[in-house]
């Protein structure tokens, strides 16, 4: 057990070895600016925040659409072909575009996976590496480390632009550490016994392990799976005996199975509503605040804060979120 645990914790730095390896033997200049293709719109954003002016990124996976079940179109793979780099998260949360990223390292372009090294690391990736949770993002410090990953793939790429890397990780790292202690602080002040996500579908708890938020997905982990009516029933029940006020719908999933909570719950005398709609796997409209990552977890901790009854400005953490 103990050695095939070791075995699994080596994955990703023995990938991570045949990048580099590759690289040194190209001898070829870089063309500026360098063509980095992402899949989730969380890791073009920061991916955008570190390279700044020396690459062009373009997102594969846009807002509303779930990676879990998403599959490359003709026009992606002839984007990933042509890409200089791709950055994609892991841990199985492009369930089906593995193949097709597969392919690409055959190319011979350089294929990365910035969240699987957290499994070699001491973050703790929820479910092991067998059955890991891929929503790292919830924890803004878990994906601080993911943002440095990223960091190191651009360097060892393009060492000549190193120092910019890391200025620029460093700038961006402050405003991610402010946003890890101003979601700390929105969430300590729901009223302790209100510290209940309920969603659709498993994308919070890293969250819930991060802030203290106990949270309650309908569906499993990935999407792909049918939430199970006795599930369902249990879940309805606990916020009917718990009295806890909302419960949130998500951008990129169906609201039917949380329609059929808030359902349960009126048969049983009990007004459930909807606090409002979460990012969970995509992030809002590219090129508007709730379009980055600090705008979208900014969106979300505004959100669930006022929902459940602490205290947040109506504008949100920085002031930059709109009415809805
Ligand atoms: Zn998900």
């Amino acid at each position: 057990m103990k050695r095939r645990h070791l075995i699994f914790s080596l994955l990703p730095s023995a990938l991570f070895i045949s990048c580099v390896q590759k690289k040194d033997s190209e001898k070829g200049e870089l063309t500026y600016p360098l063509e980095i293709t992402t899949t989730v719109g969380m890791i073009a954003d920061v991916t955008r925040e570190i390279s700044g002016d020396h690459a062009h990124v373009v997102n594969i996976i846009g807002e509303g659409i779930d990676p879990h079940s998403y599959t490359a179109t003709k026009g992606d793979i002839d984007r990933l072909n042509a890409s200089d780099l791709v950055l994609y998260n892991g841990l199985h949360l492009e369930g089906k575009m593995g193949q097709v990223l597969e392919s690409q390292k055959k190319e011979g372009i350089v294929v990365h996976a910035v969240s699987e090294h957290l499994l070699g690391s001491d973050y703790e990736i929820i479910g092991g590496s067998e059955a890991s949770d891929p929503h790292v993002w919830m924890d803004v410090k878990a994906w601080t480390l993911v943002v440095k990953e990223i960091t190191a793939q651009l360097v060892a790429f393009d060492p000549k632009n190193a120092a910019d890397y890391h200025a620029n990780f460093k700038s961006y790292q402050a405003k991610l550490v402010d946003l890890d202690s101003q979601t700390r602080r929105c969430f300590g002040s729901i009223p302790e016994k209100n510290r209940v996500l309920v969603t659709a579908h498993d994308a919070f708890s890293y969250l819930g392990r991060a802030y203290g938020i106990d949270v309650r997905g309908i569906q499993g982990i990935s999407t792909e799976s049918e939430a199970g009516l006795k599930g369902v029933n249990d879940l309805i029940n606990y916020l009917v005996s718990e009295n806890i006020p909302a419960v949130f719908v998500e951008s990129s999933v169906s609201d039917k199975s949380v329609k059929a909570i808030i359902e349960g719950a009126r048969a049983q005398g009990k007004n459930v509503r909807i606090g409002g709609e979460l990012f969970s796997d995509a992030m809002g409209q590219a090129g508007t605040y709730r379009g980055t990552y600090i705008g979208m977890i900014d969106h979300n901790v505004t959100t669930i804060t006022s929902a459940l009854g602490g205290y947040i400005p109506a504008q949100g953490i920085y002031g930059k979120l709109s009415k809805h």
